[in-house]
């Protein structure tokens, strides 16, 4: 497997300005999120605080961020990361899609906001999983649930359901195009609690209830604790200090992940902060590899 010097999660300003900060610095990075960037640039109506960019509209930004990372031959990788490990000597990060290596990873992946459901950290890794594609595998003829909260989910509970023998699929956002002849989409329900029964895992929205062999839920985020093992947060957001370092050496964090205030230039000046603490932890690495040899 290719070992990047750094791995970039997340396509917002903090991510694109770490991935333009390496890029000059002609680092080979691997940048994993959205080809079409952050929601949270493209929602945005007007922008008044952007330097250089006043009153321009979300789309707008969008247009000049991939503009931006276009001329300067950025490329993304579309992919949704699961968990990154450190291994000591680089990080192993897990995709929905494959799995990739580097020396180092900056973390650029949003804030986030939703609120597990009751019973869902419990049974995570009991039941419980955030990655249909990576434990497909394990459902053969066995029945499972989804719950989705952006069409591009579809196509992961698609690929389930060739495995598995049932899958019911709660969507989130409105109406749904997937298609399956095992598939039951399951509409209008606010699924509350997650409990472990007898007979498999149950989902609960007040009277209503199912049971199936595994819940999965496709989140667009993973809580930054769940996403490194081992990561110090506070109240959800990623310790770091003025260098974007966080308590794992090589693993850096920037933008809202680390805390208000949510600002897309604040975001952007820590994208590149860590890079530039990214690049000097791979000189050093580089020195005390030499010193050895
Ligand atoms: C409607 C709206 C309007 C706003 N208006 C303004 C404004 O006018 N001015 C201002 O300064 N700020 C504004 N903000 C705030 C601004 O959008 C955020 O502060 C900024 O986008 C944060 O950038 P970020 O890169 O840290 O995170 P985000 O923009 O949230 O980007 C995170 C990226 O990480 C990706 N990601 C998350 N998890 C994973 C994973 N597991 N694997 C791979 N990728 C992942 C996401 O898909 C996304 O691409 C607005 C926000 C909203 C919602």
């Amino acid at each position: 497997m290719e070992r990047n010097d750094v791995i970039i999660i997340g396509t917002g300003p903090a991510g694109l300005s770490a991935a333009i900060t390496l890029k000059m610095r002609r680092k080979n990075i691997l940048l994993l999120g959205p080809g079409s960037l952050s929601h949270k640039i493209e929602k945005a109506q007007k922008i008044d605080n952007y330097p250089g960019l006043p009153g321009i509209s979300g789309e707008g930004m969008q247009k000049k961020f991939l503009e931006h990372i276009k001329s300067m031959d950025i490329e993304i990788t579309e992919d949704k990361v699961n968990a990154v490990y450190s291994m000591g000597e680089y990080f192993a990060v897990q995709g929905h899609k494959s799995s990739y290596e580097a020396a180092t990873v900056i973390l650029a992946a949003g804030m986030y906001v939703d609120k597990p459901f009751d019973g869902e950290l419990e049974n995570l890794g009991r039941g419980v999983s955030y990655c249909a594609t990576c434990d497909a595998a394990l459902y053969n003829g066995k029945s499972a649930i989804v719950i989705a909260y952006s069409r591009d989910d579809e196509s992961e509970a698609e690929f389930l359901a060739q495995r598995a023998d049932k899958v019911y699929y709660i969507p989130m956002y409105g109406e749904t195009a997937i298609s399956g002849g095992n598939i039951d989409v399951i509409s209008g329900r606010q699924p509350g609690r997650i409990e472990r029964r007898d007979d498999g895992i149950c989902l609960i929205d007040g009277e209503w209830e199912i049971t199936a062999d595994g819940i999965f839920i496709l989140r667009e985020q993973v809580a930054p604790s769940q996403l490194v093992p081992g990561l110090e947060v506070s109240e959800g957001h990623v310790n770091v200090d003025r260098q974007a370092g966080t308590n794992i050496k090589g693993l850096f964090a920037c933008g809202d992940i680390t805390g208000a205030p949510y600002q897309y230039i604040k975001a952007a000046g820590e994208g590149n902060v860590a890079a530039l603490s990214a690049v000097r932890y791979l000189a050093q690495r580089m020195c005390s590899v030499k010193e050895a040899n």
